[in-house]
């Protein structure tokens, strides 16, 4: 029902300011190509503007230079309607929201349980994986076909949220739509060793870096670890990657929740969150005003990394039996 409605939205428009959260990941990429895709082959345009630069790391992706940051894209006229993708909010596109002119339709295309259905139609089907796999039900909604590129894009957003086919999203739907990606000519060896297999060795020292710093607490249900101010200011951190840091914290034997800080500016600590077990990371997330899904969360903590990581593990004590 709801899939037809942003099908019909889709083709009652013509041109689409297309935007996704800042600190784009491969699902808001994902999402945002195939939209852009979809929307080419309806013989309309779709212009990719996200707040934040787009990742180096798909780079591997057909056309991937037609994402574009705020920065640039310079200045360009206000869009009347916009697409936002895997964005649970309208502040999480941040400055990106700013390219709306006044009354602009939104079409709001998430999968996140936190979503605020800001959008005049909201798609979000919260038991699907990713943004990419919400892409692809309106891909096939509108009746088109995806070609290779567009399969690239949408099991890159896949595999990126669901980490590889591994966390508790991947449904039999997800494998089903991946499935039809990899026959639509998307190559899982192609675009895992270009998501996974390309760490420039800066990202493999500060991996080694943050495990070092990994402290357990509570019995060992739950791993911090994170970065100082002066660290992530370094000419080093400029060629780090963190992506998927986290993990290797939640990784730890009898850990259900582990953090990765990063102290992005001095006083103003970024957290990712993650869940092994029924503790609720979005929840937990949300005390700090922030979001993200049950077992994969974000939040900014306005204080230094030391005291961001007592505020956590108090919040994460509250809430532990
Ligand atoms: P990550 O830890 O990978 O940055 O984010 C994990 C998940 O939480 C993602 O789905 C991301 O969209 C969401 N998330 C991260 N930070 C925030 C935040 O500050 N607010 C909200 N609402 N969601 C967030
Ligand atoms: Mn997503």
């Amino acid at each position: 029902m709801v899939f037809a409605q942003a099908a019909d939205f889709i083709r009652s428009h013509s041109r689409f300011l297309l935007t996704s959260h800042v600190n784009p990941d491969g699902d808001a990429i994902g999402a945002v190509m195939g939209l852009q895709w979809a929307l080419s082959k309806l013989g309309k345009e779709g212009v990719i503007i996200l707040d934040g630069k787009p990742p180096e790391v798909f780079n591997f992706l057909e056309g991937y230079s037609r994402v574009r940051s705020l920065a640039s894209a310079g200045s360009t006229e206000l869009f009347s309607t916009a697409i936002f993708a895997d964005s649970p909010t309208v502040e999480r596109v941040g400055a990106a929201s700013g390219l709306l002119a006044p009354g602009a339709a939104i079409l709001n295309l998430d999968h996140h349980i936190s979503n605020e259905n800001f959008g005049q139609v909201n798609l979000t089907p919260f038991e699907m994986s990713s943004s990419a796999e919400v892409v692809y039900r309106l891909i096939m909604e509108l009746g088109l076909a995806p070609d290779r590129a567009c399969a690239e894009y949408l099991y890159t957003g896949i595999i990126i949220d669901t980490g590889r086919f591994r966390f508790s999203n991947t449904a039999p739907e997800t494998l089903r739509v991946a499935a039809d990606l990899v026959a639509a000519g998307a190559r899982p060896d192609k675009i895992s060793e270009a998501l996974y297999e390309r760490n420039t060795y800066q990202t493999t020292r500060a991996l080694g870096k943050f495990i070092d710093s990994v402290e357990m607490h509570y019995n060992g249900k739950v791993a911090v670890g994170g970065f100082d101010h002066g660290f992530i200011m370094s000419d080093f951190y400029k060629q780090v990657e963190t992506e998927g840091f986290v993990n290797h914290a939640l990784a730890i034997k009898g850990v259900e929740v582990a953090g990765f800080l990063r102290e992005v500016e001095p006083g103003k600590t970024r957290g990712s969150l993650r869940s092994r077990s029924s503790f609720d990371v979005n929840e937990l997330a949300s005390a700090f005003g922030g979001g993200g899904h049950a077992k994969a969360a974000g939040c900014t903590i306005m204080a230094p990394l030391a005291q961001a990581r007592e505020k956590l593990l108090a919040e994460i004590g509250k809430r532990l039996e």
